[in-house]
C-alpha cells in the first residue's frame, strides 16, 4: 500500500478492520475496538434501520438524475425543517470537499467578489479549491497560499494570542478579522470579500470552541464588507453538538451557506449544501451524476429517523458531559493534560509538555494513541501539532464507554509518566514528558517526522501576514 497515496490511521502496526457494529470495530484477528473517532458512522456502524433503507432502495431504483424524484424532495424538506427559514435550497453532492467547493462557487457568483477569509489551521477538503482554503494542509500538500485567500488567527483562548483571561477574547479576535478585511480592501484593487468560511466548532485546528460572540462579530464584519458566511458542518453537524441540530446554532448566528458531509449517510457517501434562495439564484446551472441519488436520500432519511427515535442528540449532550467531566477529573493528576474542551460528542484533550508552558507534546500524544490502541480504544491525533486527542465517536456511544475511555487515558498517561511501556522498556527520569520521550517507548518509526517549531502556528501566521 502506498503510504503517500493512502494515509493509514496507525502507520506502525496498522489495523485491518473487517467488520463494525454500533461503536465497535473488529479486526481480522477478531479483536474488538471501541471506536472514538468514526463520526461518519453517525448513528452507529451498520445501523440496521439505515442498512435496510439502503438495501431496499438499491433493489428498487438507484439513479434518476434529471427526472422528478419524490425521495429527493422529501429528504430536502426534512433537512430544511431543521434549519432557519432562510436556508431553504439544497444542493446534493457526494463529499464534504465537493460541498465546500460548491459553497465557494456560490459565494463568488452571488457577491461577484473573489477574496476568501479562512481560519488558521482550518481544513475544508481535498480538492484543489478546498485545499486552497485549508491552511492546515498547505505545507504537506505543497500548496502555496493564493492571493485571494486570507488567513485569520484561530480564536483559541488556550494557546492563541488572546487567552481565557482576556477581557472579551471573542471581540478581540473578531477585531483582528475586521483589520484584515480593511487590509484586503486597501491592498487589492478588486478587494471584495466573497466569504468567510469556518467550522463553527473548529475541529481541524484542534477542537477550538470560538469564544462568546466571536462568530457574531465576524459574521457582522464580513457582511458589512459585502461577503457571505459559510459554516462547514461536515464534522459536528446533525446533532453532534448536543444542544442543537447544527453547530452554528450554538453561537447565535445564521450562516448564508452551510455544508454537510460525513455523518449524513452513516458511511454512504453523500453531502449537502444548503443556502438562501437569492444566493442559489445566482448560479445558472448545477448537476451531479450521483448527488442526491435515491439510495442516498433513502439512507439520509433513515439516519434522520434514528437520530430522532433513539434520542441521540440528548445522548450526545449527556455522554459529552461524562467525557468532559471525566477528562477534567484526571487532568488534575496528569501534568500532560493541558486542556479539555468540546461540545456534545466532540471532545479534544490537549496534551502538553507541562501545564505551565502549554507547549504541545506531539510525541506524548502519539504514544498515547498507540497505548490506547493496546487497550483496544481508537482515538485520533488532531490539530496542527497533532497533540489534541480527538474524541468524535458514533452517537450511540454511552456513558459507560466514556468512563472506559477516561480510565484508559488515565492508565496510559500513568504508564507514560512512569516511563514504562508495554514492551517493558523504560525511559530515564529526566526524559519524562518535558523532553521528547525515549524513542523506545514508542512503536518504531513513530517519531520519525520532524516537529520543529519553525513551522509552528505562530511562525505560519507571521508568514501569512507577510504574504498578505
Ligand atoms: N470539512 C471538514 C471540516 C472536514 O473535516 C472534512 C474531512 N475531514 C472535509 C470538509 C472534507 O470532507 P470529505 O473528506 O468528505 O471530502
Amino acid at each position: 500500500m502506498n503510504r503517500r497515496a493512502c494515509k493509514l490511521h496507525f502507520e506502525v502496526a496498522p489495523l485491518k478492520i473487517v467488520r463494525a457494529s454500533r461503536q465497535y470495530l473488529f479486526d481480522d484477528q477478531g479483536s474488538e475496538y471501541l471506536d472514538c473517532i468514526s463520526n461518519v458512522s453517525h448513528v452507529g456502524h451498520c445501523h440496521p434501520h439505515v442498512v435496510l433503507a439502503g438495501q431496499e432502495q438499491m433493489a428498487q431504483l438507484t439513479t434518476c438524475a434529471g427526472f422528478l424524484d419524490d425521495k429527493m424532495v422529501e429528504y430536502a424538506k426534512r433537512i430544511i425543517e431543521t434549519l432557519p427559514d432562510q436556508l431553504c435550497v439544497c444542493y446534493f453532492l457526494n463529499s464534504g470537499s465537493e460541498a465546500n467547493d460548491m459553497a465557494l462557487r456560490l459565494a463568488k457568483s452571488y457577491t461577484k467578489n473573489d477574496h476568501f477569509i479562512v481560519v488558521e489551521n482550518a481544513y475544508h477538503g481535498n480538492i484543489a479549491t478546498t485545499l486552497d482554503v485549508s491552511p492546515l494542509k498547505w505545507k504537506k500538500m505543497g500548496t502555496v497560499k493564493k492571493d485571494w485567500v486570507h488567513v485569520v488567527d484561530c480564536p483559541d483562548i488556550y494557546r492563541g494570542k488572546y487567552k481565557e483571561d482576556s477581557e472579551n477574547p471573542g471581540a478581540l479576535y473578531a477585531a483582528d478579522v475586521k483589520k484584515i478585511i480593511k487590509n484586503i480592501q486597501k491592498k487589492h484593487d478588486k478587494g471584495g470579500i466573497a466569504a468567510f468560511i469556518s467550522e463553527p466548532v473548529m475541529t481541524a485546528p484542534g477542537v477550538i470552541i470560538p469564544p462568546k460572540k466571536y462568530l457574531q462579530y465576524v459574521y457582522r464584519y464580513v457582511r458589512e464588507a459585502g461577503g457571505l458566511c459559510i459554516a462547514d458542518e461536515v464534522q459536528v453537524g446533525l446533532g453532534r453538538s448536543g444542544e442543537n441540530f447544527w453547530s452554528f446554532q450554538n453561537f447565535d448566528v445564521v450562516p448564508d451557506i452551510i455544508t454537510v458531509g460525513k455523518p449524513l449517510g452513516n458511511g454512504y457517501p453523500m453531502a449537502l449544501v444548503v443556502t438562501k434562495k437569492e444566493i442559489a439564484d445566482s448560479v445558472m446551472e448545477f448537476n451531479s451524476t450521483f448527488g442526491g441519488n435515491p439510495v442516498a436520500c433513502a439512507v439520509g432519511m433513515a439516519v434522520l429517523d434514528v437520530i430522532k427515535n433513539e434520542k441521540l442528540m440528548s445522548s450526545a449532550k449527556s455522554v459529552g458531559r461524562c467525557l468532559i467531566d471525566g477528562f477534567k477529573a484526571i487532568a488534575q493528576k496528569h501534568d500532560n493534560i493541558g486542556d479539555v474542551r468540546g461540545m456534545g460528542m466532540c471532545v479534544g484533550v490537549d496534551i502538553v509538555k507541562e501545564k505551565g508552558s502549554r507547549k504541545p507534546a506531539k510525541e506524548v500524544a502519539e504514544i498515547l494513541a498507540y497505548k490506547l490502541k493496546e487497550q483496544k480504544i481508537i482515538v485520533a491525533n488532531e490539530g496542527p501539532e497533532k497533540n489534541v486527542m480527538l474524541i468524535l465517536p458514533p452517537m450511540c456511544f454511552t456513558c459507560d464507554n466514556a468512563r472506559c475511555v477516561v480510565q484508559a487515558f488515565d492508565t496510559a498517561l500513568t504508564e507514560i509518566e512512569l516511563g514504562s511501556s508495554s514492551d517493558g522498556v523504560g525511559v530515564k527520569d529526566e526524559q519524562r514528558i518535558s523532553v521528547p520521550l525515549n524513542i523506545l517507548t514508542a512503536p518504531p518509526g513513530l517519531l520519525d517526522e520532524d516537529s520543529s517549531d519553525e513551522d509552528g502556528p505562530a511562525a505560519k501566521q507571521a508568514k501569512y501576514e507577510e504574504m498578505d
